[in-house]
C-alpha cells in the first residue's frame, strides 16, 4: 500500500509557520509533490541514515532490531553546525530507506542534500518537528527569534522527540507499530531516570556555584533542566563570531565570582576557552579546564557515552566534580557581584550580532 503523506513536506510546512523549523529556510512551495513509496516495503531491517550520532542513538532506542542505523557525522569530534556533507555522504543519504535528522538548523549545511531526498521520494524524518507544533512554548530561542536546536539536553523534550519518531516510524512501517510504541515508553522512562540521576549528582554543587561556562551556547536547555546559569563564548551556532568584548565579559564574570572551572567541548575548538584561562591568569585567578563536555555529539561507538543518556551523565559528573571543589572563599560572592545566581530558562543571547 502506498500512502501520500510526505514526512519532509510536512516538516517544511512546519518550518514555514515557525520560521526556524526543521527544514531551514527552504521554501515549502518548492517541495515537490508528496513522495511516493513512503512506506517500508522490503524485507529485513530498515536501513536508516542519520545526521549526528545523537540521532543515531535515538533511532536505535526507538527502532530496536527493526532498524540498521548509520550516521553521517558519527563521532564525538564532529561539529554539525559547520560540517559540509561530502559526495560520499550524499550517496549514503540517497541509498537509505529512510533518513532521520535533528532539525532546528542544527545541521547547517544539509539543507540542499535533505531537500534533494524529497525530490527523489526518499522519506525524511525531522525528530524535532513535533516540538514546533506541539510545544512551541518550550523551545528556547535567541532574542533574534532563532530557535535553539540543542533540545537533547532537556530530557523531557527529548523523550517527546522519541515519541514523535515512534509515531513517524509507525507510519512508515506499520508492522512495527507496537514495538515502536513500547520503545517510546521505555525511552521516556530512561530519560526520566537520567534526569533524576543527573539532578541527584548536581545537588552536590551549591547553587551559588552553578555557573557553566562553555565554548558555544549549547547548554541553555541543560540549564533549564538542571538549574544552572550558562554562559558561552560563541552563540548557539559555532558559525557565530566570538568578539573580544565577550571574552572580556566572561573573564570578569569568572574572576568576580571566583568560578573555579570552565569547560571545553568535544566538537568545538579549545581556542576560546584557552583565552578565558589566559585572561583569568592575567588577573591572578586560577581557572582550570573542568572537563571536555559532549555538546552536539554523543561519545564514540562502544563507549558508555555513545548514548545520549551516557553522554549527559558523563557531562554532569564532570561538571559536578569541577564546580563542587571548594576554593578559599569560593562560596562568598564577591562584593558587588550579581552573577552567582542560577537563571532557569535563561536567555539565549547569540554573539551573531557582535
Ligand atoms: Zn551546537
Amino acid at each position: 500500500m502506498k500512502i501520500t503523506a510526505s514526512f519532509h513536506l510536512r516538516c517544511l510546512l512546519i518550518s514555514a509557520v515557525f520560521g526556524a523549523g526543521c527544514g531551514d529556510s527552504a521554501d515549502p512551495s518548492s517541495a515537490v509533490s508528496p513522495a511516493e513509496n513512503t512506506q517500508h516495503t522490503g524485507s529485513g531491517p530498515i536501513h536508516v541514515v542519520c545526521t549526528t550520532n545523537i540521532i543515531k542513538d535515538l533511532v536505535r532506542q526507538i527502532g530496536g532490531e527493526r532498524v540498521a542505523v548509520t550516521a553521517i557525522m558519527d563521532g564525538p569530534g564532529i561539529d554539525p553546525h559547520s560540517y559540509t556533507p561530502s559526495p560520499q555522504d550524499t550517496n549514503a543519504l540517497t541509498a537509505a530507506d529512510l533518513v532521520v535528522y535533528s532539525g532546528l538548523h542544527l545541521e547547517g549545511q544539509f539543507d540542499g542534500p535533505l531537500e534533494s531526498l524529497n525530490h527523489r521520494g526518499i522519506p525524511v524524518i525531522c525528530v524535532t518537528e513535533g516540538l514546533a507544533s506541539e510545544q512551541p512554548g518550550r523551545l528556547l530561542q535567541t532574542p533574534d527569534g532563532i530557535a535553539d536546536p540543542h533540545v537533547w539536553f532537556d530530557p523531557e523534550l527529548w523523550l517527546s522527540c522519541g515519541q514523535h519518531l515512534a509515531d513517524e516510524l509507525s507510519e512508515y512501517d506499520p508492522d512495527g507499530r507496537e514495538q515502536y510504541s513500547k520503545s517510546a515508553v521505555a525511552f521516556a522512562e530512561l530519560m526520566r531516570t537520567t534526569q533524576a540521576e543527573g539532578r541527584k549528582i548536581i545537588a552536590s554543587v551549591p547553587v551559588t556555584r552553578r555557573v557553566l561556562v562553555t565554548a558555544h551556547d549549547a547548554f541553555e536547555y541543560f540549564a533549564r533542566a538542571f538549574e544552572f546559569r550558562v554562559e558561552a563564548v560563541q552563540g548557539i551556532s559555532t558559525e557565530s563570531k566570538p568578539g573580544l568584548r565577550r571574552v572580556d565579559e566572561l573573564v570578569t564574570l569568572l574572576v568576580d565570582n571566583r568560578i573555579a572551572a570552565v569547560f571545553t567541548e568535544q566538537s568545538v575548538s579549545d581556542r576560546n576557552i584557552a583565552a578565558l584561562v589566559a585572561g583569568c591568569e592575567a588577573r591572578q585567578h586560577a581557572l582550570k579546564i573542568g572537563g571536555r563536555l559532549y555538546s552536539d555529539t554523543a561519545g564514540a561507538e562502544g563507549t558508555e557515552q555513545e548514548t545520549l543518556a551516557g553522554a549527559l551523565l558523563h557531562n554532569i559528573r564532570q561538571i559536578a566534580d569541577a564546580l563542587a571543589e571548594t576554593e578559599p572563599d569560593a562560596d562568598k560572592p564577591a562584593p558587588g557581584s550579581n552573577a552567582a545566581a542560577p537563571q532557569t530558562g535563561a536567555s539565549t543571547e547569540s554573539e551573531d550580532s557582535q
